[in-house]
């Protein structure tokens, strides 16, 4: 028999997703595992080091498909982190100016939440993570070192499954304690890969893109993957049915979902999107030095140059706090449609009187006088 699908169990006091949002001294956590979070868990169980990863393991790991059911989404927590004493600290008084002190960070953390995992694919590549994961090498965790699971991580022997949802639905939702209510509404949520496949080459609207298949883990890079939300309704025993769509969101979206910059074939549409608009920003005609997504549904490389859309800098800044403020999704705001007109004109107004108050502060600012 082949078995194509590994299922892990992820669960502890503590645990730490990094995603985009997770960077420098604020480290926040998503609200799932991510790929990258689980494939390095999976390099750590081989015995794999960060530099030999993108050549020996990465691009394999990568290709597996990856769901998650969230069976408890925890509770975030956060802690105050200070690293090392009378450190040399830059502080913001020009160059080279340092001040002795601790390196202050705050960490996310979500507790007591439980995380069911399956990961699906080529068989041979399958049995060999079961076998590592029952005889890790290394230390495993959960996100972050100081994370440790608190049960075994494999949830049962790896199986053949036509798919990842029903994968996740094989398994029912368990009580931990005999006080444990069930979830809310009776239903769990679950974070699914999409690819494109024949019939549907287009991501659905309701698709994320997440940030997290990691190119290489030293230092850490990634590219975007499409990430789709479905829930399982959970019945008096435990079992699970399939719910059509989501009705509401554990945590509120990520401000941005963002393009893979670096992408040739993002650059190109946006090179050509230039040209086609003369080098001009299509609202206000000054020169357009950026681009806009009018939509995000081929993000990551996949771009045409019907997505994009020339702007300056300060149009695209007005154009992107609407749009922070109204929480869209993959689709957004075309410049060039006239019912955004008022609402473009007045955010610009609005970013200039702020820079021209910060301009007058700075001005005014003991430095600037003497
Ligand atoms: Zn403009």
């Amino acid at each position: 028999m082949t078995a194509n699908t590994l299922l892990l169990r992820l669960e502890g006091p503590l645990q730490a997703w990094g995603d985009q949002e997770s960077k420098f001294v604020v480290r926040r956590t998503g609200e799932a595992p991510t790929k990258s979070g689980v494939i390095g868990l999976f390099c750590a169980a081989l015995g794999v080091p960060r530099r030999d990863a993108p050549d020996m393991w990465l691009p394999r790991l990568a290709k597996l498909g990856f769901g998650v059911r969230i069976d408890r989404p925890g509770v975030r927590w956060w802690d105050y982190h200070t690293v090392g004493a009378k450190m040399k600290m830059r502080i913001a008084e020009g160059e080279k100016k340092t001040k002795k002190g601790a390196m202050l960070t705050r960490r996310e953390y979500l507790c007591d939440a439980s995380f069911l995992v399956a990961l699906q694919g080529d068989p041979d590549l399958i049995t060999q993570l079961e076998v590592a994961i029952k005889n890790p090498k290394w230390t495993l965790y959960l996100g972050r070192k100081c994370c440790p699971p608190s049960r075994p991580l494999l949830e049962r022997p790896c199986g053949d499954f036509p798919d990842l949802i029903s994968a996740l639905k094989s398994i029912p939702w368990q009580k931990r304690t005999r006080f444990d209510e069930p979830p809310r509404e009776r239903k769990v949520q679950c974070l699914l890969d999409w690819v494109p496949t024949q019939g549907e080459s287009e991501a659905p609207a309701d698709a994320l893109v997440w940030h997290d298949v990691p190119i290489t883990l030293d230092p850490p890079s990634h590219r975007p993957r499409f990430v789709i939300r479905r829930e399982l309704l959970v019945g008096e025993d435990g079992g699970l049915q399939m719910e059509k769509k989501p009705t509401q969101r554990l945590t509120p979206p990520p401000l941005r979902q963002r393009a893979d910059y670096r992408n040739t074939e993002y650059r190109k549409a946006r090179a050509e999107r230039l040209d086609a608009d003369h080098n001009l920003c299509v609202f206000c005609k000054s020169p357009g030095t950026t681009v806009q997504h009018v939509t995000y549904r081929r993000a990551g490389g996949g771009e045409a140059r019907e997505d994009l859309r020339a702007l300056c800098r300060l149009c695209h800044d007005a154009v992107t706090m609407i749009e922070y403020g109204q929480g869209m999704g993959l689709d957004r705001i075309d410049p060039c449609e006239p019912r955004w007109r008022d609402q473009i004109i007045k955010k610009r107004d609005e970013i200039i009187a702020f820079r021209s108050i910060e301009t007058r502060k700075r001005r005014l600012s003991p430095e600037e006088v003497e």
